[in-house]
């Protein structure tokens, strides 16, 4: 039984009265201008678009909406709902048991052969397809399906599925150990090849023109290609797809690099036969969400402060682009400012927690603040009262 017509509505702890006051004030809801709020001596700039997006609401929705639905029975879900752990240990708290996708396969099985029906919800990044094959399978009343996936996720898998019926094997620009990069890889049925970055990038163009060899490139590309690769057949007739949540601008600049090796190696006139001319897959969130960091970037401020869970892959873009033009602190929690003189933040690069002394200056300062696709607004009024209780 597959549960996805009726919708409730947020719980109220994810709410914010302060950044719904922020957002209904602000002048035009279609410009990237950032939101002022004052609070001396602090300014503060919010990104014109911020947290929770289309994806994310809808499957806490279903989510809480299991749980009010089937009060007192098990609840499963396949891996974290969203990559907020806050959120995640909410609904832990409230009784939904987290299972490991990579354990899906068999909690499926053996609920499939309880006489009770159980309950099981598919987080927003959408599950690998042998799952929903499972759970078809064993949907004889038994199983009842609360499927969260994003409809801009199922649409990276439709645009992969087009161009694998096409005849296009697929490189993927995307991060290899995500949930929805698994999930995608699975879902599309043609040779594919991921790459994460511009190194991926110019190493697979290199290959393309004919400027490194076979073994260079199963070398560099050795775990991230699928079952069978071979870059001689495979690299012939190629499409792009990308994860979601991907920063843009190196999406549009890995495109390139890879459009201008075919161009070099087969000339502009076939490049239309061997390179499919697609838009890429970022969805509308990711877009909106980067364009706005980019005005923030623009907003006089002197530190940025971005919120969201540590493994949010759309968060860690937001902290990359205003990194690039001031110091920008990723953090998770209220918890994680310290004081005035000590901020303890996440380097995703390093993938560490460090420790900054002397973070926020004496007298008036302007600070921007955005939060990923994944923090609940309750969570930014939070940080902003933290940073208010240190004038
Ligand atoms: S970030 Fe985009 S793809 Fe991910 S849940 Fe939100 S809308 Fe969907």
């Amino acid at each position: 039984m597959l549960m996805n017509k009726k919708k409730n509505t947020l719980p109220v702890y994810l709410q914010s009265s302060l950044v719904d006051q922020l957002i209904h004030n602000r002048p035009q809801s279609n410009s990237t201008e950032p939101i002022t709020y004052l609070h001396p001596p602090f300014t503060f700039k919010l990104a014109s678009s911020f947290g929770f997006c289309f994806g994310v609401k809808q499957a806490l929705e279903k989510a809480y909406l299991a749980l009010s639905e089937n009060p007192g029975k098990k609840i499963y879900l396949l891996g974290e709902i969203i990559h907020n752990p806050l959120v995640n240990n909410d609904l832990k708290e409230n009784g939904i048991e987290i299972f490991s996708i990579n354990a899906a396969e068999q909690l499926i099985t053996s609920l499939g052969t309880n006489p009770d029906p159980s309950i099981v919800i598919i987080p927003a990044f959408g599950a690998p397809k042998h799952i929903y094959d499972l759970l078809e399978k064993n949907n004889k009343q038994q199983l009842i399906v609360y499927d969260t996936t994003c409809p801009f996720v199922q649409k990276v898998w439709r645009r992969g599925e087009s161009l694998s019926a096409a005849g296009y094997s697929l490189i993927i620009h995307a991060k290899p150990n995500h949930e929805e990069t698994m999930a995608t890889l699975s879902h599309c049925a043609s040779a594919s090849v991921i790459i994460r970055d511009k190194s991926d990038a110019l190493a697979m163009a290199a290959f393309i023109k004919g400027h490194s060899s076979r073994e260079e490139f199963d070398k560099h590309f050795l775990t991230l290609i699928s079952p069978g690769f071979n870059p001689e057949k495979h690299l012939d007739k190629v499409g792009i797809i990308n994860q979601t949540t991907m920063l843009a601008s190196e999406t549009q600049e890995l495109t390139q690099i890879i459009s201008d090796a075919f161009r070099e190696r087969y000339g502009a006139e076939q490049l239309s036969d061997h390179f499919a001319n697609t838009k890429d897959t970022l969805c509308y969130a990711t877009n909106k969400n980067q364009q706005a960091c980019l005005a923030l970037a623009n907003s006089g401020a002197q530190l940025a402060i971005v919120i969201g869970g540590y493994n949010s892959s759309n968060t860690s873009h937001l902290v990359d682009i205003l990194s690039w033009h001031m110091p920008c602190y990723f953090i998770d929690s209220p918890k994680s400012i310290i004081s005035r003189t000590l901020i303890k933040h996440y380097d995703c690069h390093a993938k560490t927690i460090k420790d900054t002394a002397d973070w926020l200056e004496e007298g008036n300062v302007t600070i921007a603040i955005s939060a990923g696709a994944s923090c609940p607004d309750y969570l930014i009024e939070k940080v902003i009262k933290r940073i208010c209780e240190l004038a």
